[in-house]
Formats: C-alpha cells, sequence, structure tokens
C-alpha cells in the first residue's frame, strides 16, 4: 500500500515494520470536525494518508512520518482515537492527555469560526500543567473576515493563534516553522545516546566468572577501535571492540581489566561498579558461570539490570567445565532461581575456548531491538480490545474495570500506559504483560505497564 511504501522511504523501521520514533513527534489535538485530519494530510503533503474513518472506529495507523525543511518527524493524528466516546469534552480530554505522555510538541486545533468552547478550556488547562510546549491553531481562516475570530483564541492563554486554512493550505508554512521552533534540542540523546554511535554494552556478573576473560576474548580476535569513534568522547576506562560489522563501546572496563581485590566489602564494590556500568549501558550482558550452582550474587545483579531498564543477555560461561549432570542441574536451577527474565536471550559459551562466543552479539541485537521497539497505538488498541474481550477482569465488590485505551508512552525500555476505569489488580497487570509479550516478543527487554486510572 501507498501508506507503507512511504514509510519505508522516510523513516527508520524496526522488525515489525514500524516506525522507530527517535525522531521529534507531533501529536494533533482537538474536538471532532476542528479539522485535524485535514491539517495532517496538509502537514504530510498529500491527501490519501488520514482516511475519513467512520466513528468509532479505530485507526490502524495512527503516526506518520514527515518532513519539514529537510527536518523529519512524526505526526500523530489523534483523530482514529475513538475507543470511548462517551461524551466529547471527556474524549478531548482522554486524547491530550496521551498527547502529552507521547509527544514533543502539541498542536491544538480549535475552529476558528466556532471558537473556543468549555470542553477546549479544559484541554487547555491540562496541556498548560503538562508544560510541553503547545501551538495554536485557529483552523478554517479560509479568507479575511475570519481573522477577527483567529485573533480572539489569543484570550485562551496559549500564546498566538496560528490562523490556518487546512482545508485550502494557507499559514501551514508559518505554522510548520512555528512547530520545528519547539522540537526539543537533541530529541536523540535518549538514554544518551548518541545515534549512529556505538552502541553500550556492560559486562556483568560476580568476580571469577569471567569478565575479564571474555572482554579478552572479544578484543583479542577483533580489531580494536582505539580512537576517533564518530559522535563519542572517549573515556579511558571503556573499550571500543568491532564485532559483527559494527563497532560496540563496552562500558566501564577498568575495573574487570584491574582485578581489584578487596577484602571486605566486595559485594557492596561489586554491586556500586555494576550501578555505575548500567548507568552508562544500553544492553548488560550478565555473565554466570555454569560450572557452578547459581548464586544470590547471580541473582541480584540480573535484577540490578532488569531495575535499571535496561536490555538483558544472559551468558553462561564456563560451559567447557560442565557434563550433562550439571547441565541437567543448571537447567533446573534457571527455571528456579531466574523465572523473573524468561525474555532474556541465553547463549552456553566458554571465554577461555572461545565456544559459542560469536552467537553473543546477534543475542545483543535482539534485545536492543526490542529496547528500541514502539508499537503504534493502533496496533496496541486492537490488541488488547481482543484479549480484554476473551479475558475481561474479574468482578471485584460488584464493579468491573475496563481498560479504555492504551499507548506506549516511551521506548528503551517499552513502556506503556493503560488508562482504565478502575483499579487493576497486580495478577491482572501480569496477565497483560504476558500477553504482550507473546503477541509482541520484546525479547530481551524488560517492559513496564502503569495504569492511569479515570474517573
Ligand atoms: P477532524 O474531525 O478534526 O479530524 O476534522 P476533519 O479534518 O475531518 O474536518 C472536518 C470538516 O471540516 C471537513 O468537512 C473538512 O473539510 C472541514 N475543514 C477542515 N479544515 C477546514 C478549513 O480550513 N476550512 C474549511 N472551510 N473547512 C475545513
Ligand atoms: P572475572 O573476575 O569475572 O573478570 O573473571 P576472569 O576472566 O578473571 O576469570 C576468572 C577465572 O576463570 C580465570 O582463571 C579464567 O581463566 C577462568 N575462566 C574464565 N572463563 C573461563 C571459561 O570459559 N572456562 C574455563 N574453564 N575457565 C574460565
Amino acid at each position: 500500500e501507498e501508506d507503507v511504501a512511504l514509510l519505508e522511504g522516510e523513516a527508520e523501521l524496526d522488525a515489525a515494520g514500524n516506525p522507530v520514533t527517535s525522531l521529534p513527534v507531533v501529536a494533533i489535538v482537538g474536538r471532532p470536525n476542528v479539522g485535524k485530519s485535514t491539517l495532517v494530510n496538509r502537514v504530510l503533503g498529500r491527501r490519501e494518508a488520514v482516511v475519513q474513518d467512520e466513528p468509532g472506529v479505530t485507526r490502524d495507523r495512527v503516526s506518520y512520518p514527515a518532513e519539514w525543511n529537510g527536518v523529519p518527524f512524526m505526526v500523530i493524528d489523534t483523530g482514529g482515537w475513538e475507543i470511548d466516546a462517551r461524551g466529547i469534552a471527556r474524549h478531548v480530554a482522554q486524547q491530550a492527555e496521551v498527547a502529552v505522555e507521547m509527544a514533543d510538541v502539541i498542536v491544538f486545533v480549535v475552529d476558528a469560526t466556532v471558537g473556543a468552547t468549555d470542553a477546549d478550556e479544559d484541554v487547555v488547562k491540562l496541556l498548560r500543567r503538562s508544560g510541553k510546549p503547545v501551538v495554536l491553531v485557529a483552523n478554517k481562516v479560509d479568507d479575511v473576515h475570519v481573522e477577527g475570530e483567529a485573533a480572539a483564541l489569543w484570550s485562551m492563554g496559549l500564546g498566538q493563534p496560528f490562523a490556518v486554512s487546512a482545508l485550502h493550505g494557507k499559514g501551514s508554512g508559518d505554522l510548520l516553522d512555528e512547530i520545528l521552533a519547539n522540537f526539543p534540542e537533541d530529541p536523540h540523546s535518549e538514554a544518551g545516546r548518541v545515534v549512529g554511535g556505538p552502541r553500550r554494552v556492560a559486562l556483568l556478573g560476580r568476580p571469577n566468572v569471567g569478565k575479564s576473560s571474555l572482554l579478552n576474548r572479544l578484543a583479542g580476535s577483533e580489531r580494536v577501535v582505539v580512537d576517533n569513534v564518530a559522535g563519542t568522547t572517549r573515556d579511558p576506562v571503556d573499550e571500543y571492540i568491532e564485532l559483527g560489522g559494527r563497532t560496540w563501546m563496552f562500558v566501564d572496563t577498568a575495573g574487570i581489566r584491574r582485578r581489584v581485590h578487596q577484602t571486605r566489602g566486595v559485594d557492596f564494590y561489586a554491586s556500586l561498579r555494576t550501578q555505575s556500568a548500567l548507568e552508562k549501558a544500553e544492553v548488560a550482558v550478565v555473565l554466570i558461570d555454569a560450572g557452578e550452582e547459581i548464586a544470590e550474587q547471580d541473582i541480584r545483579v540480573v535484577q540490578q539490570v532488569i531495575d535499571s531498564g535496561r536490555a538483558l543477555v544472559i551468558a553462561y560461561n564456563k560451559w567447557d567445565l560442565t557434563d550433562e549432570e550439571r547441565r541437567h542441574f543448571l537447567e533446573r536451577e534457571i527455571e528456579r532461581e531466574l523465572v523473573q527474565v524468561p525474555w532474556a536471550p541465553r547463549v552456553n559459551i566458554s571465554a577461555s575456548t572461545g565456544r559459542h562466543v560469536e552467537k553473543l552479539v546477534p543475542a545483543l541485537e535482539t534485545a536492543l531491538e526490542s529496547w528500541d521497539a514502539r508499537i503504534p497505538t493502533g496496533k496496541l488498541n486492537a490488541f488488547l480490545g481482543e484479549i480484554v474481550a476473551a479475558n475481561p477482569h474479574p468482578v471485584r465488590s460488584g464493579k468491573q474495570p475496563r481498560i479504555l485505551f492504551a499507548t506506549q508512552a516511551s521506548t528503551r525500555p517499552p513502556k506503556f500506559v493503560v488508562f482504565a476505569s478502575g483499579f487493576l489488580e497486580h495478577s491482572y497487570r501480569r496477565f497483560l504483560e504476558r500477553q504482550l509479550r507473546e503477541r509482541f516478543g520484546f525479547e530481551g527487554s524488560p517492559i513496564e505497564i502503569s495504569v492511569r486510572v479515570r474517573e
């Protein structure tokens, strides 16, 4: 389809074919019929992108890649989010709330020929509180007679109203200039990453699991990039290693190389080092000694990775030391001790012999892909609609919380916000997480679901 072809041409896509939005996000908000879809089409420069939907129908795709003066960005059309249309005011407030979650700039559209309504005023309060930049559009200013009405929208307290005729294209250039002027300085530096720069890996694990041996193996077999890696400040504690055709940054390796041995407080220093490496990293490889019983400390390191929200790969090292019996017990220990991370990719390696060390890179790539992944709002809600219909929340004290709407608020790791009509039980949230993973994967990445209760 045309829509898809265009996406492929202009936006970075993940494995599932969804746009990966490290781009600035612009959300268009406003009451029905003020001209949001017409404006989106105008911004996108073509008419066929946004089809007019029947009310109540959720569009499959709600975000579109766009560009102005060579600057790429994503446009989110909230017009398609008609999941729960009980009352327009409520619906618009909901849209606005989601827009605040997701967008870098919010475009608030008012029909100048109608003026601001009470529903608009409520949304204005919400938008002002959010602290996000808001650009006010006075639409349907087709000719000079309406300009007075447009100017009257100054009273909304959102700054200058941009008089536009989405239908005829009038004023859209100035509007786009204003939108771009409000983009964040560096939208690409999410979690501190320079786009296109090396991905940052932390090698973690308790003393003697083989971190230093693995680092030497990785660095020894490949060319070590010494300096001038684009877009990075070189830190002597980090090492750049080329693996699988790309450069990786192994963070905080000084501590691994130096092999510091404290007699007291080993655990404390180890967990401090783990913490500081995690802060700099995007993905962690936790090494576990396959030859020994899984220890308390192994589990703690894994938990630290989950808590940090970083992607995770588990490497069972010293595989050369395992026999059949040990491998049998190891599987039982994994089932028992590492139940919280069935999603982490696993490699069985030997740093000393080099066994399967090459499998580390594909595992890292999978984990990072999941960590970066974004599920389009339409797709997410269509999926939630299905599973909630099949497995509704249990009735408690005569009440049954309903899920109204969900959106992925951010990536790295994927975080979801679910809007519900009442409190969702812990077990039901876990159920939702399992279902999300079953459907969308997220192999190698923690995911987070938060619930907003409305009313
Ligand atoms: P949405 O519900 O906010 O997405 O609004 P639409 O984009 O579907 O527009 C609602 C109606 O307003 C349609 O009939 C549009 O043709 C019309 N419309 C949109 N923009 C303008 C405009 O600038 N001038 C005029 N006169 N009509 C417009
Ligand atoms: P670190 O403290 O985590 O950096 O661990 P080291 O890399 O210093 O390894 C600790 C000890 O385990 C050293 O004696 C290594 O030679 C040994 N070792 C590391 N990896 C392997 C492996 O895959 N197999 C075997 N047999 N020994 C290993």
